[in-house]
């Protein structure tokens, strides 16, 4: 059983399906000293669940101030309307997955699926190009845009005072049309992960893979499994 938990000092697991609800991704909490910056807020507009795993963690939902989304299916952006009106954060998403949240797409977003509506959300800085940096508190976010499983999937690379850590959500897939996948530019964007400087994967759905031997293994087991090397 999961449990909130510590990743690196200054990383903290604050929802999946087993912790805040079960259609949740994995969120992942940064503490920026002064602010706070939230990856991904799960499936569902109720937000409670997630915020009392941040307090339990001694930290207040207060301080986000940014929300970073690294793509826009429901079970990471459920809740992204919620934290943006309760606690005033500015979300973060790639200008390619920008309209699919705004406009509440249930295609795009994947909300059919899960037979939920979702909250249209405006998305406040809207990533374009292939990377860069974005700053919070003492931390610089470098994301890097890695389409595949949606068209403006991104993933960020984060230096910590005791490592360094690859919020990469679903690597896994799925790859369907009607979220615009594209399987191959899914390999390349994996392959570009592969030769980053990181010691832990965070994965969207399975969680932590550390040492970068293990994670680059779970990485090439789906390169394999759809026929990439
Ligand atoms: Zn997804
Ligand atoms: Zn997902």
């Amino acid at each position: 059983m999961q449990k909130t938990s510590r990743i690196l000092l200054e990383v903290y697991l604050v929802g999946s399906s087993e912790i805040s609800n079960p259609g949740d991704c994995m969120v992942y909490l940064v503490d920026c000293r002064s602010e706070l910056a939230l990856i991904d807020a799960g499936v569902s507009a109720d937000i409670s669940k997630i915020c009392r795993n941040i307090k339990r963690a001694g930290l207040d939902p207060e301080d986000i101030s940014t929300l970073f989304i690294t793509h826009s299916h429901i079970d990471h952006v459920g809740g992204a309307a919620s934290f943006r009106k309760k606690y005033g954060c500015k979300n973060v998403a790639h200008e390619l997955d920008s309209d699919a949240l705004e406009k509440a797409d249930p295609e795009l977003t994947g909300a059919v699926w899960y037979n939920q509506e979702l909250m249209p959300c405006k998305v406040d800085v809207k990533l374009s190009g292939s990377e860069g940096d974005v700053l919070v508190g003492n931390k610089t976010f470098r994301w890097f845009h890695t389409p595949g499983h949606t068209p403006g999937s991104i993933s960020i690379l984060l230096n910590t005072s005791d490592g360094n850590i690859l919020f990469a959500q679903d690597v896994h897939g799925p790859f369907m049309p009607q979220f615009r996948s594209n399987i191959s530019d899914w390999a390349k964007s994996m392959k570009k992960l592969i030769d980053l400087d990181f010691d832990v994967l965070a994965e969207g759905h399975f969680g932590i893979y550390r040492p970068k031997d293990r994670a680059v293994e779970y990485i090439k087991s789906y390169l394999t499994h759809y026929g990439y090397q």
